[in-house]
């Protein structure tokens, strides 16, 4: 797959990905193979800024089923997120990668806020930078502060690690012959409803002209190799026939 350089990139982990084989919560092991993701993509000069989900641990619809109330869950899945951001900062910064936290709701003794113009500093200067705590309001997800992050943060493409390797017709862990698509519009996601991300996050990334590419994270030293256009993924983008 041919694709141009990205400089820098956001890359969007979901909470399930730091769950590995667990059900819940944090796996270490699988944030020290992460960390090394970001880290060899840092080590050949892109920029990285990473949003972190929480669906490992808390998820405000699932509270809300259970008779929360759905802001109040929802602030109990964005502290969630909080909570993975400290860990992936934990496992970059034990391999000698340079990191900030900020997040969206201010706690100034656990990490910075969000600050916009902090943040790209930040980059500029090599270090990774993790988002923590959603947009901070409530009935929103990860993936649209993802994007949302993406656009603030001028980054040239969304990065989405997931455990299949792009988009495809069908679940390919369910049909065998289940056809993997190189590059999709915008407009065909949110038309046929793939399940790419979210379609506010979609549709953000159409209206700012941000590509999706859609990549497993589960193969070592593969966030690397699709950078370099070397890897197989899926990339959602404006100009595409499919
Ligand atoms: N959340 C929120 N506002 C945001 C981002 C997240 O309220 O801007 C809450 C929401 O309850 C969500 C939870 O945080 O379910 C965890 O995020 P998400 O489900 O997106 O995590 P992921 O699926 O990526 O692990």
């Amino acid at each position: 797959m041919t694709l141009p350089r990205f400089d820098r990139i956001l890359l969007k982990l979901s909470g399930e990905v730091l769950m590995g084989p667990g059900q819940f919560g944090i796996d270490p092991a699988t944030c020290d193979r992460v960390a090394r993701e970001v880290k060899a993509a840092r080590d050949e000069g892109h920029e990285l800024c990473l949003v972190v989900g929480g669906g490992n641990i808390f998820r405000g619809l699932a509270g809300a089923a259970q008779g929360f109330d759905r802001a109040s869950a929802d602030y109990m899945g964005m502290l969630a997120t909080v909570m993975n951001a400290l860990a992936v900062q934990n496992a970059l910064e034990r391999i000698g990668v340079e990191t900030r936290v900020q997040s969206a709701i201010p706690m100034a003794s656990v990490c910075e806020p969000y600050i916009r113009r902090r943040a790209v500093r930040h980059m500029e200067k090599g270090r990774v930078v993790i988002f923590a705590a959603g947009t901070g309001s409530p009935f929103f997800t990860t993936d649209t502060t993802a994007a949302l992050r993406a656009a603030e943060m001028g980054c040239s493409a969304l990065f989405k690690g997931t455990s299949v390797d792009g988009v495809y017709d069908a679940d390919p862990k369910k049909v065998p012959d289940a056809k993997r698509y190189d590059t999709l519009s915008f407009g065909r996601v949110l038309a046929d409803d793939l399940k790419v991300m979210d379609a506010s996050a979609v549709a953000l990334c159409r209206d700012n002209d941000i590509p999706i590419v859609v990549f497993n994270i589960r193969d070592e030293g593969n966030l690397a190799a699709v950078l370099r256009g070397e890897g197989t993924a899926t990339v959602v983008q404006n100009q595409t026939n499919a």
